[in-house]
């Protein structure tokens, strides 16, 4: 932003130019015929400042010196913010042999009116041109985006060039002013026009690059970044002369307006494209407000222009422009502090320029001499300013792309252990389902009181048993056992007692029978079925017996019985060929049958019968 602080420092270089000043110093006249290719006529040149507007060409080639013109000793004539005209005055000779043609450049593109003339030796106008960027483009004499005027010394001839510089309403800026050669000038102004190619070229080539890219991801911050180039190159495209030469020559007012404007619509892309880029509405909500107001305040302090007014809109725009860039740098300078990798590039980006601008307006100002540095600081500035947002864009960008995976991956792991957890927990579940299937199965199976298979497992599993046993052709043993006086033991010792015994029985019964495919059944009462997995008749018979005897030894008192303790009486049935068995329920009879036969027998006995067969005693 060239314009802004060369306004700015305009006063400090006039003061000092004031101390400078000459009062009333005779001319010495330019030697034109030996003239180098460019001579800056900044401190060659007398200044007549013309505050009521009372002097015209003839006025002051008819007073001559006796006006209070002053010797300038400015490297670049500036006269800021002055209500009045100002009058140049330098004068020209030529000792060579041949008549010379010179170049006078006032390279200031924005100014608003430009009179020159050009007079004799005799005080006769030989030319005039009234031009300025308030008028039509065609009043220039060389279409340039600068305004050129030729001016013809004959041989052993001396001229006086008078310019008088006027503005719309009291805005001067920077005016550099220089005397050429045909030479001179063509090379100045093709080395200029290959810069600003380039220049131009480079952040058109940025901004159509990066606006292929908005259309590509819809990254808001890349057309943020479209809208704060756009905004600039027009900037800078309309404050060098390129857009009233090229783009609108007919409509000088139009040029005119769009300069503040375009400062006010820079401030606030600016503005907003430095709070997406570094993320300011999360980190410093309070001082987005404000950057965002105050680059409101610059493009509503530009509206003016709209109506005529230059010079107020500058008054407020610049303290506006000024106090934005300082927030902006301070906010980046903040939370580079606090390790803001996008901050520091921002930061970077913004130092770049501010070394070129502050090149350019030293250069201005002065201090620094005028060469290839001095004179483009503010573009490479500006072009590596961009480029280096334009990194940083990339840069956030990228960073978006890796916390959005890291997102995704953090959601794919809960998910994952999510899943995880249920799948336990369904496992759990299934575990826990099954475990209680099991338990019932297993209550509807057997015994509650004595935890041996019930009657109905008898008939399913014996009924299995035996079709098995059909096919294979092996025997079979099955014995009935029940106790021996059982009422008269309850009746005695109470039906407590009387389950007591039942557990007793069926817990030695357990201790017993132990070989795998051996059953065990509370078919009843205090009646039992015992399903024996035996080699022969004879090993049943004994292991039967064994029992019989262990239960005996176990001496459960009974005062009932006529053996005095708890006994069981057994009935053993053997079918060799399982065939002829049609039911476990004709197994059970025959069984039943020979334990009521021990009954008989004075109890406490096994009593044998085949299946079908004759009875056997043991
Ligand atoms: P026997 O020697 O002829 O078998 O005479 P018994 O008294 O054992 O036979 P009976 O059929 O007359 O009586 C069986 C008794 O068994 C009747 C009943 O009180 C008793 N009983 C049946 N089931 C249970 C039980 O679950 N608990 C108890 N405590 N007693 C039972
Ligand atoms: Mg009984
Ligand atoms: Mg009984």
């Amino acid at each position: 932003m060239p314009t802004l602080p060369a306004s700015v420092m305009g006063p400090i270089r006039w003061l000092l130019a004031m101390l400078c000043l000459a009062s009333l110093s005779a001319q010495a006249a330019i030697e034109v015929g030996t003239l180098p290719d460019e001579l800056n006529l900044g401190p060659h040149v007398q200044l007549l400042e013309d505050a009521e507007r009372e002097f015209d060409i003839e006025q002051l080639v008819a007073r001559g010196d006796a006006l209070a013109w002053q010797a300038s000793r400015q490297e670049t004539l500036n006269f800021s913010f002055s209500d009045s005209a100002w009058w140049v005055r330098l004068r020209i000779e030529n000792q060579a042999s041949t008549a010379v043609r010179r170049l006078l450049e006032l390279a200031m593109p924005l100014h608003d009116y430009l009179d020159a003339y050009v007079v004799d030796e005799q005080g006769g106008i030989v030319s005039r041109w009234h031009s300025g960027d308030r008028r039509h483009f065609d009043s220039r004499p060389v279409a340039h985006r600068t305004f050129v005027l030729p001016v013809r010394v004959p041989v052993a001839a001396s001229r006086e060039v008078y310019l008088r510089l006027d503005t719309h309403d009291g805005l001067y800026d920077a005016t550099p002013l220089s005397l050429m050669s045909d030479e001179g000038f063509l090379a100045k102004a093709q080395r200029e026009l290959m810069a600003f190619s380039l220049y131009f070229g480079a952040l058109l080539a940025l901004l159509i690059y990066n606006l292929l890219l908005y259309v590509a991801t819809r990254e808001r911050s890349l057309l943020l970044y479209v809208a704060y180039l756009g905004s600039f190159f027009v900037l800078m495209f309309t404050a060098r002369g390129f857009a009233f030469q090229h783009w609108w020559p007919a409509f000088p007012q139009f040029n005119n307006q769009l300069v503040p404007i375009n400062i006010g619509l820079f401030a606030v892309t600016l503005a907003v494209f430095s709070n997406s880029f570094l993320n300011l509405r999360e980190h410093a909500p309070g001082a987005t407000r404000v950057i965002l107001g105050v680059a409101g305040l610059c493009l509503l302090s530009s509206l003016p222009a709209l109506l005529g007014h230059y010079a107020p809109v500058f008054r407020l725009m610049i303290p506006a422009a000024i106090v934005l860039s300082g927030l902006l740098l301070g906010v980046a300078a903040w939370r580079s502090w606090h390790h803001d990798t996008l901050a520091r590039i921002y930061l970077v980006a913004w130092g770049v320029l501010l070394v070129g601008v502050a090149l350019y307006f030293l250069r201005v100002a002065g201090v620094l001499p005028y060469n290839l540095v001095t004179e483009y600081a503010v573009q490479v500035g500006s072009g590596i300013e961009f480029l280096l947002l334009s990194l940083g864009l990339a840069w956030k960008i990228n960073q978006f792309k890796n916390e959005k995976l890291a997102a995704e991956r953090a959601t794919l792991e809960l998910q994952r252990s999510l899943n995880e957890r249920l799948e336990i927990e369904v496992e759990q579940r299934t575990r826990e389902l099954e475990s209680a299937n099991r338990r019932l199965t297993a209550l509807a199976r057997t015994d509650p009181l004595t935890g041996l298979l019930n009657r109905r497992q008898f008939h399913e599993l014996v009924d299995e048993k035996l079709q098995v046993r059909r096919r294979s052709g092996q025997p079979l043993l099955f014995a009935v056992m029940d106790i021996d006086d059982f009422k008269l033991f309850n009746d005695t010792h109470g039906h407590q007692a009387g389950d007591e015994v039942l557990i007793q029985v069926s817990t030695l019964m357990l201790d017993h029978f132990r070989r795998a495919g051996d059953c065990l059944f509370r078919l009843g009462g205090e009646e039992f079925g015992i399903l024996l997995e035996a080699d022969s008749l004879s090993a049943g018979q004994h292991a039967l017996e064994r029992f019989r005897q262990a239960l005996e030894r176990l001496r459960i008192p009974h005062a009932g019985s006529s053996h005095g303790v708890v006994t069981g009486s057994f009935g053993l049935v053997y079918c060799s060929d399982c065939r002829r068995v049609p039911s476990a329920m004709a197994l059970y009879r025959q069984a039943d049958r020979a334990m009521y036969e021990a009954k008989e027998r004075s109890r406490n006995r096994v009593v044998t019968r085949p299946m079908g067969g004759v009875e056997n005693d043991a």
